[in-house]
Formats: C-alpha cells, sequence, structure tokens
C-alpha cells in the first residue's frame, strides 16, 4: 500500500524503519521502541490494545506534521494510522452529514468535498496531515475551524477500553486546542462533519484572502476558487508541503499567537511604542490575540535567521522552524525554539507556547 505521510528515506538512519525521523515532516525523532501499522479503525483499536496488554507507551502518529519528536525517539509502541475513506452517512436538502476515517489524507479529503459542491471547510485547503487529527487541535485557517463543522468525533476511550461517540459540544474546542491535545485517553477513529451543499463558500472572513480573490470581506465565492487561492497564498509561504523546498521541513507554525488579557496587551503596547502597533485581533472577553510572527520578527529573529546544524526560521514565514539541512537534531531544532521564546519573552514580557506536541523533548 502507498503511504502518502511517509517522507523518502533520508531522514534519520535510512536503514532503519523505525526511525521516527521518516514518518515526520520536520524530519525529526529517533528510532521507536516497536512500529505498527493501522489501516482500519478496528486495527487502530487492536494496535493500541495489544501495546497495552504488553504495559508498554503508546504514541499515535499519523501524518507527524504537527509533532516535535526527541532525538531519543519513543521507546513504547508507534501506531501509524493508515485507515481511509470516507461516506456520506445522513443527508437533507441543505446539508450533507459526511464520516471520514481519521487516517484519510486532509487535503484529499478537502479536494473530494470541493468537488462535490459540500461547502465548509475549502479555506483549510493545503494543510498536511490526517483528517483524524484535525480535531486534536483545532485546525484552523484562512477564518475557518474544523468546530465550525465538525459534529462528533468516534473515538477510542483508553480509559474505559471502550469506543465512544463524542458531540462537538463535548470536544472542548478552543483556538488550536480541545480535549483531545495532551491527553492520551482517546484515539480518534472517525470524524463526522456536517457542510453544506453549495457551489459558493462560506462569507470569506479574512482580509488578505479577500483581496486575493478580488472580493470583500463577507463575500462568497466559488469552492474551487476559494480552495485554489487559499493553495496559493498558502504555497507562497511555505504553508503546503513541498519535498523539492526546504521552508516547507516545517510543523508550520512553532508557536500559537499569545491571547493576552486586556491590561497585558497594553503593556505590549508600551513596551512596542516604538515598532508601531502589534497585529492583533480583540476576543470576546477583553482579551487579545497578538501576531506571533510580528513579536518574534520584531525581537530580532527575521526570517531566515539560523540557529545550530542547519535549523532556521522559515525563509518564507516567520512562524515556521525549520530543519532545512534534513539532518539536524531534535535538540537543534528545540534549542532555535527556546531561544526565540526567550527573546520575545525578554523584549515584550510575552511567553510564546509552542503549537506542535512535543514528545520526549521540551523548550
Ligand atoms: C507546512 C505545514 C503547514 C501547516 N498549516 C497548518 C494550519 O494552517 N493550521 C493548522 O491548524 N495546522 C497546520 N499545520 C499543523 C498540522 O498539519 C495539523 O495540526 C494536522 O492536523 C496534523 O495532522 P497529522 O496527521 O500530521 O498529526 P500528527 O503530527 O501525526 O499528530 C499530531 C498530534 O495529534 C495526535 N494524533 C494524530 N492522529 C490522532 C488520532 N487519530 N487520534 C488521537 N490522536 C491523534 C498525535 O498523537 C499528536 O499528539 C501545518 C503543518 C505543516 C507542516
Amino acid at each position: 500500500m502507498s503511504d502518502v505521510y511517509a517522507e523518502p528515506a533520508t531522514a534519520g538512519d535510512p536503514t532503519d524503519p523505525a526511525t521516527l525521523a521518516r514518518y515526520t515532516t520536520l524530519r525529526l525523532g529517533g528510532p521507536a521502541g516497536r512500529l505498527e501499522t493501522a489501516e482500519n479503525a478496528d486495527q487502530i483499536v487492536l494496535k493500541v490494545q495489544e501495546a497495552e496488554d504488553r504495559e508498554q507507551a503508546v504514541l499515535v502518529l499519523a501524518g507527524g506534521s504537527n509533532v516535535v519528536i526527541g532525538d531519543q525517539g519513543f521507546a513504547g509502541t508507534v501506531v501509524l494510522v493508515r485507515s481511509r475513506g470516507f461516506q456520506a452517512v445522513a443527508e437533507d436538502v441543505d446539508t450533507v452529514t459526511v464520516r471520514v476515517e481519521a487516517g484519510e489524507p486532509w487535503d484529499d479529503f478537502v479536494a473530494a468535498t470541493v468537488e462535490r459542491g459540500w461547502s465548509g471547510l475549502e479555506c483549510l485547503s493545503g494543510i498536511p496531515g490526517s483528517a483524524g487529527a484535525t480535531p486534536i487541535q483545532n485546525v484552523g485557517a484562512y477564518g475557518q475551524e474544523v468546530s465550525e463543522t465538525i459534529v462528533a468525533v468516534e473515538a477510542y476511550d483508553r480509559t474505559e477500553r471502550r469506543v465512544v461517540r463524542i458531540p462537538a459540544a463535548d470536544c472542548g474546542f478552543v483556538y488550536r486546542g480541545s480535549i483531545f491535545k495532551y491527553s492520551d485517553r482517546w484515539v480518534v477513529l472517525t470524524v463526522d462533519f456536517r457542510l453544506t451543499r453549495s457551489p459558493l463558500s462560506g462569507p470569506v472572513r479574512y482580509a488578505e484572502l479577500a483581496r486575493a480573490l478580488g472580493v470583500e470581506v463577507g463575500d462568497r465565492v466559488p469552492l474551487a476558487d476559494a480552495r485554489a487561492t487559499v493553495r496559493k497564498l498558502r504555497a507562497g509561504k511555505g504553508m503546503v508541503l513541498d519535498a523539492a523546498d526546504p521552508d516547507t521541513w516545517s510543523v508550520g507554525s512553532f508557536f500559537t499567537n499569545p491571547v493576552l488579557p486586556g491590561d497585558v496587551f497594553e503593556q505590549v503596547r508600551e513596551r512596542a511604542a516604538d515598532l508601531g502597533q502589534p497585529p492583533n485581533w480583540p476576543g470576546a472577553d477583553g482579551t487579545v490575540k497578538v501576531s506571533a510572527a510580528w513579536l518574534i520578527d520584531k525581537a530580532g529573529f527575521a526570517k531566515g535567521y539560523a540557529g545550530p546544524e542547519g535549523v532556521a526560521i522559515s525563509s518564507k514565514h516567520t512562524l515556521a522552524l525549520t530543519n532545512r539541512s534534513g539532518t539536524a537534531s531534535a535538540a537543534a531544532l528545540v534549542a532555535l525554539a527556546r531561544e526565540i521564546r526567550d527573546g520575545v519573552e525578554s523584549r515584550f514580557g510575552v511567553t510564546l507556547h509552542p503549537e506542535p506536541v512535543l514528545i520526549n523533548c521540551t523548550i
């Protein structure tokens, strides 16, 4: 079976199939104690249960596009999620509910929904990884988040040792988070999305996207136009995977945009008075989300800023840290992340937090 996720064996020890660097977009990560591949939901449950019966720790890995795995690897069992497919499970005049297997490549799924005239995921085009990982951090981009269309997640509950259906309201979705992130309890098996039957996108919410489409914020555009324009904008920032472009050997954004209480934001503005206004988005509860990219850049870390062993900030996007040599260690990437976090902290008094899940490494 072809494996769309695995990288060519250029990372880590190419003779060792258990070198996790081969399964991550950063091309980082030492060996797995044991590596299992699950090709359907039943197998995912079985492989996890078997590891538990051996009293081994379990790491569920799909596209490897949102993890930083340390150089010592993962001593337990790594279960590679490779289930495939999707089907409509409920329909009415206006909507269709689609159930997608966890291992389905996300962008293939988005392309299929756009082709069928199902509106709701088009602005999430070009994001790497699997459909089953999208609820983990409530994947979002260009004004859409999966929490707007997910109606339920089917998961294996490792505490109860049974398969459960979790309605969206119980998933705890927040900006780049959910009950699933940083928790070993649930293994996502399928995700149900309720999409709208429409040849048009939802209202375009992101100013940069509206400009690129030549429309006003709030307008709707043909689904295929939204998808193509999002992919083009993303490619220009190194945010679509490209084996030939080391600017994409990353986890996308390494840091989340900090969400600050109003008074803390005012202090940041004062500290940044000589630099102009930090891009920001007021929240409903008096909080303010601030651009991490701006803070990083103004703290002295420009695009291309290099760390040890050929790790560097992407030359196309300030938020993406890359293993551009393809041969760096996770320790080198983490050292660069730490330097940036500390630099922003001392310049603006704001602590940046990593967006990817760190496994056996820490910043
Ligand atoms: C170039 C690039 C651009 C990106 N752009 C965006 C973006 O615009 N917006 C955005 O939100 N993200 C973005 N990302 C991050 C990433 O693509 C998404 O978070 C994606 O959903 C991760 O999917 P994955 O299958 O690769 O997950 P993995 O990296 O394999 O896993 C990530 C985490 O989820 C857990 N996990 C994975 N599958 C399951 C499962 N079935 N059940 C339980 N836990 C599971 C893993 O254990 C791990 O903790 C980008 C990444 C890259 C490399």
